[in-house]
């Protein structure tokens, strides 16, 4: 059940990074993280499977509002 649960898209479709605030969506039947969802074309990629709050931290490292943080 809890993989229900999982964000397994996140979009980083330039023309949609206008807010930091990601809205939940639905893509190919799995759940999905994008900051405009009334936007066109999306531009989406596989996280694999993530908790939204580490799908909100990778999406903020991928469009470059957050640096990966370095290996300990
Ligand atoms: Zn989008």
């Amino acid at each position: 059940m809890a993989d229900d649960r999982l964000v397994h898209y996140l979009c980083t479709a330039p023309a949609h990074r206008r807010s930091t605030e990601l809205g939940l969506t639905q893509h190919g039947g799995r759940w999905a993280l994008c900051p405009d969802l009334l936007g066109q074309g999306h531009e989406w990629v596989d996280t694999g499977g993530l908790q939204v709050a580490d799908a909100v931290i990778r999406w903020r490292e991928i469009v470059g509002l957050e640096r990966a943080r370095p290996a300990a």
